[in-house]
C-alpha cells in the first residue's frame, strides 16, 4: 500500500473538491509556516481535509491539492491558491502546531461501465443544464467547462463543486469515493434543487407581478396625483377662473358653446403642446370681445354741437351731418350709423374731428390705419390653423376699446393696394356695409360678431383714390385747406385754449395777436393745415415757460416771435422777373400746393421735345399736347412752322421735387411756350390753371381753394380759370376779394388775345 506523508491543512467552513480550485487569505502564523513547509519540502503538496482539526479521524477522506500561489498581502496576510488533485484516505496523523501532517493513503475507486457512465454523464449535463437555467445566478460558460468531461468520477465532482448545496452536503461528496453513489447523490441534490427552485422562481415571478403591478399602480396612482395636483392648481386658477368667466360673459348662446368647448379642449390639452396656446389665445380673445357691452349715447344735440365748436373751428359739413344724425336717430330710434369719410390733405383735422365727435356723443374711440395694407388678413383675420394667428385689425380694435358701439376710426383708405394676397377694400366692405356688418365674421374668431352699432369715420387724402367699391357706400365729406385766416381763426378759437390748459399757462401769458398768428402763418410755415402750425406754438410755449423760469430774458411773444422760432423760413411774395418763356402755374397737392414756375427753351435741333422736373405721365403728355396745339394754330399765333423744325424745345417744372402730375397745367404750358416761340414776356404776377384741348377748349379743374389761397399767397394779382369753374369758386370769394383778379375763360384764344394780342402788331 502506497503512504504518502503530507503537510495537514483542516479548514471547517470550507469544501474542497478533487476539481476544484479555491483561494484562501490566511492570516494565521502556524497556517503560513504549514504553507512554506508544503511549499519547500512537498513541491508545494499538502492534504487537506473538511473538518475541524480535533475531529479528525483515521480513514478520513481527504483532498491531495497543491498550491498554485502564494502572495504576502499587505496586511501581513498571506494569499494561496489550491487546485484539487484526488481524494486521499487518512492513515494516521501528527498535530503539533504548524506542522501538522498526515500520512494518506490512495483510495480505491470502484469501476464503472463505460456506456453506463456516458449515460450517467449525460443525465447529470442535461440536468445541470436545467439546474442553471434556473439557477440564474450562475453562467453558462459552466457548461463549456464541463461539456467534454464524460468521466463521472470527474464529472461529478466538477458540478458538485458549482452547486450550491450545504457545506455538510458538500462535505458528503468529498467523502463518498464511489463515482457512481456520488451520481445519485447529485441526481437527487439536482432533482430537489430544480424543484426548489422552479418554486422560487415561480415564487419571484409571482412576487415580480406583484411588485411590477404594485410599482406600476404606484407610478400611476403618483402621475395621476400629479395630474390632479396639476388639474387641481389649473382648476383653481386657471381653468376655473376662465370658467367663471365664461360664465359670466354677457354673450350670444352660440358663442358661449364654442366657449365651453374649447374649454374643455383646453383642459384635457398637454401642456408642452403647441395647441395649448393656440387654445389660450383663442378663448381669450372671444372672452375680451365686448359681445353685449355698450356705452350710453349722448343724445342731446346741444351739448354735441357745443362740444364739437369748442374743439374744432369751422368743419361745418362734418358738424352738420353729425348732428343731422343724431337728431334723426333721436327721432326715429333708428340704429343705423352713418360711415362718413372725411377726405382732405393732412393736418385739417380729420382724425381729430373724428374723435371729437366720439368725445361730444360720449362714445369710446379707437383708431386703426389701413395705408399700406395689401393683405385681406389684416382686416378680416388669419385662420386660427395658421401658426402666429390673430383677429384682424377690426376685431383687435373692438377688443381694445371694450364696447360695441364705438367711433371707430380706419384712416388712410386710399392707401390700401390691392395684390395677390387679395383685396383689403373688399373685406373692408363687409366691415362697413349695413347689410353684412350685424355679422361680421372675422377667420381668427369664427363667430359672428355684431357691428352694427360701431360708427364708422373714415378719411382719405383723395377722393380718387378711394376703391370705387367703398365709395359707393360712403357719405364722403372734403375738407380743404385753410386760408391764413381760417388757420388764424382755429388758433384762437380752439388752440391757444387747448395750449394754455397743456402748459398750465394763463390768458395773459400766451396771448398772441391776430398779427403775430398771421405773421408765423406766413413766414414759417407752408402747409394746407395746421399741423406744423400747432408744433410752432408748442414751441413758444415751451420757450415762453423757459424764459419765464429765467426771469432775466424777455417774454413778450408778440414782439419776440423771431426770438422764439428762429429766423423767417419763407418770405413772401417770390418775386421773379418777368421773363421770356416763364409762365406760373398752380399746383395742388395734399401737402398743401405751390406756386410753379413752367420754364421753356429752346435751341438749334429738329424739333425734339425733351421734360424735367419730376414730371408724371399726365404732365408730359400735357406738353406735348401744348406744342401740337400751337403747331396746328401757328398761323393764328403768327409763328414761323420752321420754328418747330429747326429747334428742340426743352420745357421744365421748377420747385419741389415733389412728384407733378395732372391735369391743370395745360394752360400755362401752352403760355410758355407761345411765350418764347413769341419772345414776350408775361408779367410774373399772372397765374393760370387749366387743361387745354386740342381744340383749345379749356377744361375744369380740381382744389380750386388751394389754388385761390397760394395765388393769394404768392402775390399773384391775375388769375386765369377756366370757365367751367365760375359756379365753383363762389363760396371762395371772401378769400381772394380786393386780391385777385379771376379771370374766367373758355378757350386758350381768350388767354392769348390777353397776352400775346397787343404785342403782335
Ligand atoms: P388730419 O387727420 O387731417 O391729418 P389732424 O386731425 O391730425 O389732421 O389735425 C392736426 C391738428 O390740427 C390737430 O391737433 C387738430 O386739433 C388741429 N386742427 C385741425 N383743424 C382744426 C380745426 N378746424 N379746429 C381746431 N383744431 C384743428
Amino acid at each position: 500500500m502506497l503512504k504518502t506523508n503530507l503537510p495537514l491543512l483542516t479548514l471547517d467552513n470550507i469544501v474542497l473538491l478533487p476539481s476544484s480550485k479555491i483561494k484562501l487569505d490566511i492570516s494565521d502564523s502556524n497556517t503560513k509556516k504549514l504553507i512554506d513547509i508544503a511549499l519547500n519540502y512537498f513541491n508545494g503538496h499538502l492534504f487537506f481535509v473538511s473538518n475541524d482539526i480535533d475531529k479528525l479521524k483515521e480513514n478520513q477522506i481527504g483532498v491531495i491539492t497543491k498550491i498554485s500561489m502564494r502572495l504576502d498581502l499587505p496586511n501581513g496576510n498571506i494569499k494561496i491558491g489550491l487546485d484539487g488533485i484526488g481524494r486521499a484516505r487518512v492513515l494516521n496523523y501528527s498535530l503539533n502546531g504548524s506542522t501538522n501532517s498526515v500520512t494518506i493513503t490512495k483510495v480505491d475507486i470502484p469501476q464503472v461501465d463505460p456506456i453506463e457512465s456516458l449515460a450517467d454523464a449525460r443525465t447529470l449535463k442535461e440536468m445541470f443544464n436545467d439546474y442553471l437555467e434556473n439557477k440564474k445566478s450562475l453562467g453558462n460558460s459552466i457548461l463549456n467547462s464541463i461539456e467534454n468531461v464524460n468521466d463521472i468520477n470527474i464529472l461529478t465532482d466538477m458540478i458538485t463543486d458549482f452547486m450550491s448545496i450545504p457545506l455538510n452536503r458538500k462535505k458528503a461528496y468529498v467523502e463518498e469515493i464511489n463515482p457512481k453513489k456520488r451520481v445519485l447523490m447529485l441526481v437527487d441534490d439536482l432533482n430537489y434543487e430544480l424543484s426548489l427552485l422552479e418554486y422560487e422562481n415561480s415564487l419571484d415571478s409571482a412576487i415580480e407581478k406583484n411588485l411590477e403591478e404594485d410599482q406600476k399602480k404606484y407610478l400611476l396612482k403618483e402621475k395621476l396625483k400629479i395630474i390632479q395636483d396639476e388639474l387641481g392648481i389649473e382648476e383653481n386658477s386657471d381653468v376655473k377662473i376662465l370658467q367663471d368667466k365664461i360664465n359670466d360673459l354677457d354673450c350670444p348662446i352660440r358663442v358661449r358653446k364654442k366657449l365651453n368647448e374649447e374649454l374643455e379642449r383646453y383642459k384635457l390639452c398637454n401642456s408642452n403642446s403647441p395647441e395649448i396656446g393656440i387654445l389660450r389665445n383663442y378663448i381669450d380673445t372671444l372672452l375680451s370681445l365686448p359681445w353685449s357691452v355698450s356705452t350710453r349715447e349722448n343724445m342731446d344735440i346741444e351739448s354735441i354741437r357745443k362740444s364739437l365748436d369748442e374743439s374744432h373751428y369751422g368743419l361745418l359739413d362734418v358738424k352738420e351731418r353729425i348732428l343731422e344724425f343724431m337728431a334723426t336717430k333721436k327721432y326715429t330710434k333708428s340704429k343705423n350709423n352713418p360711415i362718413i369719410c372725411l377726405v382732405g390733405p393732412p393736418g385739417i383735422g380729420k382724425t381729430s374731428m373724428a374723435k371729437a365727435i366720439s368725445v361730444a356723443l360720449k362714445r369710446k374711440c379707437v383708431k386703426i390705419s389701413v395705408g399700406g395694407i395689401n393683405d385681406e388678413a389684416e382686416i378680416t383675420g388669419h385662420r386660427r390653423a395658421y401658426v402666429g394667428a390673430l383677429p384682424g385689425k377690426i376685431i383687435t380694435g373692438i377688443m381694445k376699446v371694450g364696447v360695441n358701439n364705438p367711433v371707430f376710426i380706419i384712416d388712410e383708405i386710399d392707401k390700401m393696394t390691392k395684390d395677390i394676397k387679395g383685396d383689403p377694400a373688399s373685406s373692408l366692405l363687409e366691415v362697413l356695409d349695413k347689410e353684412q356688418n350685424e355679422r361680421f365674421v372675422d377667420h381668427f374668431v369664427e363667430e359672428e360678431f355684431d357691428l352694427s352699432k360701431v360708427m364708422f369715420i373714415l378719411t382719405a387724402n383723395y377722393t380718387s383714390q378711394i376703391p370705387d367699391e367703398l365709395k359707393d357706400r360712403l357719405e364722403i365729406i372734403e375738407l380743404s385747406s385753410y386760408t391764413s385766416l381760417e388757420k388764424c381763426a382755429i388758433v384762437k378759437n380752439c388752440l391757444l385754449k387747448k395750449l394754455r390748459l397743456e402748459y398750465h399757462l394763463t390768458k395773459s401769458e400766451l396771448n398772441l395777436s391776430d398779427e403775430s398768428i398771421l405773421y408765423i402763418i406766413n413766414h414759417y410755415t407752408k402747409e394746407s393745415g395746421i399741423r406744423e402750425l400747432e408744433r410752432l406754438l408748442r414751441k413758444i410755449c415751451r420757450k415762453y415757460i423757459c424764459y419765464k423760469l429765467d426771469s432775466k430774458k424777455s417774454i413778450n411773444i408778440n414782439k419776440e416771435i423771431v426770438n422764439y422760432l428762429g429766423k423767417e423760413k419763407y418770405t413772401t411774395p417770390i418775386n421773379y422777373e418777368n421773363s421770356i418763356g416763364v409762365m406760373n402755374a398752380l399746383s395742388y397737392h395734399p401737402l398743401g400746393g405751390e406756386l410753379i414756375k413752367i420754364e421753356s427753351t429752346m435751341y438749334p435741333g429738329d424739333g425734339k421735345v425733351t421734360s424735367s422736373g419730376t414730371l408724371g405721365d399726365m404732365m408730359r403728355e400735357s406738353i406735348n399736347l401744348s406744342l401740337a396745339y400751337i403747331k396746328s394754330h401757328a398761323k393764328e399765333f403768327s409763328i414761323s412752322f420752321d420754328k418747330f423744325r429747326e429747334n428742340d424745345f426743352f420745357v421744365h417744372l421748377t420747385n419741389s421735387g415733389l412728384k407733378k402730375d395732372g391735369p391743370s397745367a395745360g394752360v400755362s404750358i401752352t403760355s410758355s411756350l407761345l411765350s418764347l416761340l413769341k419772345n414776350v414776356s408775361i408779367s410774373n404776377d399772372i397765374a393760370m390753371s387749366g387743361e387745354i384741348s386740342l381744340t383749345g377748349k379749356i377744361l375744369r379743374v380740381g382744389g380750386l381753394k388751394e389754388k385761390i389761397i397760394l395765388a393769394v399767397e404768392n402775390g399773384i394779382k391775375k388769375l386765369y380759370l377756366p370757365e367751367e369753374n365760375k359756379n365753383d369758386i363762389l363760396e371762395y370769394t371772401s378769400i381772394y376779394k380786393d386780391k385777385l383778379d379771376i379771370v374766367f375763360v373758355d378757350n386758350y384764344m381768350d388767354i392769348y388775345k390777353e397776352l400775346f394780342k397787343k404785342t403782335k402788331k
